[in-house]
């Protein structure tokens, strides 16, 4: 039997094909799905010192199992982590972290603008076991800055934003946090590791929604961190075993596999986005486009030298825009109107597929704020959201011009 093994300084298209668990029983060339709950045990020494961790082995897909261990070291290898671990989804990653690190008394400072659930999480759910927490500016690292206290523990933000694509300085936070003794964890759910490592930036710990672009054709829901190894084996690992938020192993393949096309799929839908992107900005009916790939783009000199795709910056794949109307009651029936005329795009709050998805951001996935809170995060009723896919350019511009132009 030879003994081939992966060479070192491979680039990170050949890591997202070929990092997986080497062993394979009958030489198959895709990775095997072990669609299994336990494990069988050669003998009752060796379950005992499995058992005990003295000796590696397979046990129970709770907490180890070979296809979600596949995932794990493909995704570790693209974001240039030591280890990863897969959790049931993107939440559950974001749980498992706040469990590993946070005790009563401890203290997050986090992004305004993340996701709701990580606010709801954060603010409100471990509020209650004494978990104290501030949210601030998501661009506004003077407030990351003054919100640090002796008892801080947990840097969190996400970048870009949803929907308004906020773009965060992650160098500067992770100064931030490594100056007060805290981690710094990036939620990089919209970048995805073919646009950017955040942990070559000085971030700690990254999040991922292995649901979007991971899997990036819609079909599981899934999660992972990506960190330092020790962290993850001492403090996250043990937790997974006990509290069971694990990756399903069907999940784990799915995106597994989906992690080849990363980076391919990340270059036509970020391109297929900055076109139309460009081309909404000269839309009569449109008030304002939000883009990180755009030059009037707040941040844009920012994204460009955080997000790059073969070397060259990259806004990703998701636009926002705002219409333009007299009030918030006219900009609610023109975004309704425009997107009832798509046809080609899906109605549905979901993103990161290859189906371009359309949503209406203040009454779907910021719905349960209130029109205080909204108005303060700047998503109004004449907003829409694109998560661009993979179709021909020309027909998404033709699914939103059919709208667009019978407003003007
Ligand atoms: C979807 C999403 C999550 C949550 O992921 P799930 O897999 O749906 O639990 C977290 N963060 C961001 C930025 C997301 O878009």
């Amino acid at each position: 039997m030879s003994t081939r093994k992966l060479p070192d300084n491979l680039h990170p298209d050949t890591l997202a094909v070929r990092t997986a668990v080497e062993k394979s029983q009958y030489g198959e060339n895709s990775e095997a799905l072990y669609l299994t709950s336990s494990f069988v045990q050669p003998d009752a020494a060796t379950a005992a010192r499995r058992f005990a961790n003295e000796e590696e082995g397979y046990i129970y897909s709770r907490f180890t199992n070979p296809t979600v261990t596949s995932m794990e070291l493909r995704l570790a290898a693209m974001e240039g982590t030591e280890a990863c671990i897969g959790t049931s989804s993107g939440m559950a990653a974001i749980l498992l972290m706040c469990l590993g690190l946070l005790k009563s008394g401890d203290h997050v400072i986090c992004s305004q603008s993340v996701f709701g659930s990580t606010i709801k999480l954060i603010g409100s759910e471990f509020a209650k076991f004494g978990v104290e927490s501030t949210f601030v500016s998501q661009t506004d690292v003077a407030q990351w800055q003054a919100a640090v206290r002796p008892t801080t523990k947990l840097l969190f933000a996400e970048t870009p934003t949803n929907p308004l694509t906020e773009v965060c300085d992650i160098g500067a936070l992770a100064r931030i946090a490594h100056a007060a003794g805290a981690l710094l964890a990036v939620d990089n759910c919209f970048c995805s590791p073919a646009l950017s490592q955040p942990v070559k930036l000085g971030a700690d710990l990254i999040i991922h929604s292995g649901t979007k672009y991971l899997d990036g054709q819609g079909r599981v829901i899934a999660g992972a961190i990506c960190g330092p190894k020790k962290l993850i084996d001492e403090k996250l690992l043990p937790i997974m075993r006990s509290a069971g938020m694990s990756l399903s192993p069907f999940n784990a393949w799915v995106v597994l596999k989906g992690l080849e096309t990363l980076s391919i799929r990340m270059q036509a839908q970020s391109a297929n986005a900055l076109a139309l992107a460009s081309w909404l900005e000269a839309q009569p009916a449109v008030a304002r486009v939000y883009y990180p790939g755009l030059t009037s783009h707040p941040q844009h000199a920012l994204a460009m030298q955080q997000q790059t795709l073969n070397g060259q910056g990259c806004g990703g794949a998701v636009v926002s825009f705002d219409l333009k109307a007299a009030d918030a009651d006219g900009a609610r029936k023109n975004a309704f109107h425009v997107i009832d005329s798509t046809c080609v795009c899906s109605i549905t709050a979901n993103l990161g597929d290859t189906k371009t998805t359309i949503t209406h951001p203040s009454t779907t996935s910021h719905g349960r704020l209130s029109e205080a809170q909204r108005q303060a995060a700047g998503i109004g009723q004449g907003l829409i959201r694109l998560a661009v896919g993979l179709e021909h350019i020309d027909d998404l511009k033709a699914d939103l011009a059919r709208g667009l132009d019978s407003l003007t």
